[in-house]
């Protein structure tokens, strides 16, 4: 299978947050014309935004894919919502589940709908460090190398759980 080299940022922190992030990546690698290629450990980051809901659990996924980045967000929107995700119109409330397009490519896109590289990217530890683990040679489109975005991101209060998130079971 060939296709585009995609990483996909996953977050959750509601209703046995490990599970909902291991039964994500199990939907992940049923995606028409995709393969996952890599998962990274399950890390555990405190909350962005207001601090009065639980701690999230994080992972990011390298894929191959031959979707258009439209049929791939639209993909990751029907996994979110059949996780359970009500979408409200406060930002950076407690969710079951939040997939991201992180990186797509080479490819710069900047409309309504998507933005990719996704802009949170260059200051999220709970993304840097997972991505460090599974693609330590990525340059991102924009940002540059994975080793220069880290050196400007401290781990914080980010803590690597799971070497492998096959241990769960989905
Ligand atoms: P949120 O509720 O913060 O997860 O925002 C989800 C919405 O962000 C989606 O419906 C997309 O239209 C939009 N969006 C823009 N860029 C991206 C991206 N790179 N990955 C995923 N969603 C994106």
């Amino acid at each position: 299978m060939d296709g585009t080299r995609c990483y996909i940022g996953l977050g959750s922190n509601l209703d046995n947050p490990a599970r909902q992030v291991a039964t994500a990546i199990e939907a992940l690698t049923q995606l028409p014309n995709t393969t996952v290629i890599r998962v990274s450990s399950l890390y555990r980051s405190p909350p962005m935004g207001p601090q009065d809901q639980p701690d999230y659990i994080n992972a990011v996924a390298a894929l191959d894919t031959r979707l258009s980045p439209e049929s791939l967000l639209q993909q990751l929107l029907s996994i979110e919502q059949r996780h359970g995700r009500v979408r409200g119109s406060q930002r950076w409330t407690a969710r079951p589940l939040d997939l991201d397009i992180l990186v797509y490519g080479e490819i710069e896109i900047d409309t309504q709908a998507l933005t990719i590289p996704h802009p949170g990217i260059a200051e999220r530890n709970f993304v840097l460090y997972p991505l460090l683990e599974i693609a330590p040679g990525l340059v991102i489109p924009q940002l540059g190398s994975i080793s220069s975005l880290i050196a400007g991101c401290e781990p914080g209060d980010l803590v690597k759980l799971h070497d492998e998130w096959r241990e769960l079971k989905v």
